[in-house]
């Protein structure tokens, strides 16, 4: 018997838990069916774990240079395991809080692989689902009114380079290391790379980055791209931008070489292991697309700005559609599907509203558009940009390298986009992200007291460099 629902959420990550917390909320009848863990990458193989072991580096590089905060200690040593055990501690705690929210919000939960039917005895319309269990019992057979697609993304990798796990690795298998690599080739430096590479840099290792692009973080405004560039290669990281891999030229024997060509030279590269982060692919194949008439373009799922597929009753949220793939994008993307599900009439997501964080060391962080987009889009922009150098708290803090760069409209005096490099703007740039919102001026910002002594200072000096009157440079 098949079993009926008002919606099955396929993929219990991010976008589809929370979707089914939205869906519970609003009265529907909801089942989450998860191959693996309730939290999907955020929680088991991307934000969390990684920001838990950034953490555990950031203190590592700040208890090493103790003695400038006139703090004696002894041999400063790591433990990778017990870094690692903290990581999953963290992991478990909030993996157990996903569990307690499903149970609270009465959602049924269907451990296994689950595919779209097409036309079935079930139903005239694409859409039953067909679970096979993790535990081998017979197929569940899910009836469901709609149905929410939120199957995520897995790593890319370059066609000929192959991840043994061993030298050559994604983030997935970096999570497990059981001790830090002396060496380490970073392909990609894009946000997962650079993380990694400050990461492990900061936790002892020899890295080198190696980038296709002229610039990394590509998709960044190009003065934070520089900046963070700067920084990275003053703590010792080597960074090679226009480095075109080249996977045919691997080899593992001791350690592992990859040749990359730089300006038509081929340059040889060597470390003890290789991480691929370049970009991940949408989890679109055996979950019976083939059944629908859904589109898929270039791997992602396309969907209208409510996340209706073709076939209007499927819905299709997060990585598994390209994008931002970011787990805040990916909530509120399967927020507003419910929401258009139950009719309740919600707001299209303006992508350009949406916060990016980079979490190595520096930080970064934005939203809105970079310069050069802005002019690309045909604004006339005006820039209030102010260092963490002239703010007391950095100083206090010990970390004053970095800026606020804000832009602004010159014919509207609307906030087009904030950038941010430095301390803890990935909790700050929350404030820029409300501006945005509300449509504020550089002027309402300004005009927002910011506490003395404290970080976000630098936005609202930032906000009065914008009109040429910072007060503190
Ligand atoms: C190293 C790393 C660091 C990251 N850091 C950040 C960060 O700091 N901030 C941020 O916003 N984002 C970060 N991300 C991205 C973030 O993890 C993703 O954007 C987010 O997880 C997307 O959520 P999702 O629900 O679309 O997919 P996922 O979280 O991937 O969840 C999809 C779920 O679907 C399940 N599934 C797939 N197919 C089926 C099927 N057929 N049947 C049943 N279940 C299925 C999978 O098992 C998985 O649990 C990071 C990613 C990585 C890899």
């Amino acid at each position: 018997m098949a079993k009926e629902y008002d919606l099955v959420i396929l993929g219990g990550g991010t976008g589809g838990y929370v979707a089914a917390i939205r869906a519970a909320q609003l009265g529907l009848t909801t089942a989450v069916v998860e191959k693996g863990k309730l939290g999907g990458t955020c929680l088991h193989k991307g934000c969390i774990p990684s920001k838990a072991l950034l953490r555990s580096a950031e203190v590592f590089s700040v208890v090493k240079k103790s003695e400038e905060y006139g703090i004696m200690t002894g041999e400063v040593k790591l433990d990778f395991l017990k870094i690692q055990e903290r990581k999953s501690k963290i992991v478990d705690q909030l993996y157990r809080g996903v569990q307690h929210l499903m149970k609270q919000g009465k959602i049924d939960i269907y451990e296994g692989i689950g595919r779209i039917l097409g036309p079935s005895i079930f139903s005239p319309i694409p859409g039953t689902i067909s679970v096979e269990m993790n535990d081998g019992s017979e197929n569940e057979m899910l009836l469901p009114k709609n149905v929410i697609i939120a199957t995520g993304s897995r790593p890319r990798t370059l066609p000929g380079l192959e991840i043994d796990g061993q030298y050559v690795l994604t983030s997935d298998e970096a999570l497990h290391l059981e001790q830090v690599p002396q060496s380490i080739i970073i392909v990609g430096g894009g946000v997962i790379g650079i993380e990694w590479a400050s990461m492990l840099c900061d936790f002892g290792a020899d890295v080198t980055v190696l980038e296709y692009a002229d610039r990394i973080i590509p998709t960044e405004d190009d003065d934070v791209s520089n900046e963070m560039k700067r920084l990275l290669k003053k703590k010792g990281i080597k960074i090679v931008t226009g480095a075109k891999v080249l996977p045919e030229t691997l080899t593992r024997s001791e350690t592992a070489s990859i040749s990359a060509e730089i300006n038509g030279e081929t340059t040889e590269f060597s470390a003890e292991k290789i991480l691929v982060s370049v970009g991940r692919a949408g989890n679109v194949e055996g979950i019976g697309i083939e059944n629908t008439d859904i589109n898929v373009e270039k791997g992602f799922i396309t969907t209208n700005s409510y996340y209706q597929t073709k076939e209007s009753h499927i819905y299709a949220i997060g990585d598994c559609i390209g994008g931002l793939q970011l787990a805040h994008a990916a909530s509120h993307e399967g927020i507003t599907a419910v929401e258009h599900i139950k009719g309740e009439n919600p707001a299209s997501i303006d992508y350009s509203l949406v916060s990016k964080c980079i979490y190595s060391s520096p930080e970064a962080a934005s939203v809105g558009y970079t310069e050069a987009l802005a002019k690309e889009k045909g604004f006339e922009v005006k820039i209030g940009k102010f260092p963490f150098k002239a703010i007391g708290k950095a100083l206090v803090y010990g970390e004053s390298d970095g800026f606020v760069k804000i832009i602004a409209d010159k014919a509207t005096n609307d906030i087009l986009g904030v950038h941010m490099i430095g301390p803890h703007v990935t909790d700050m740039i929350s404030e820029a992200g409300l501006a945005r919102v509300l449509d504020a001026t550089p002027w309402e910002v300004a005009k927002t007291i910011h506490p003395h002594p404290t970080l976000s200072e630098a936005i609202g000096e930032a906000a009065l460099a914008v009109d040429g009157i910072a007060l503190h440079l």
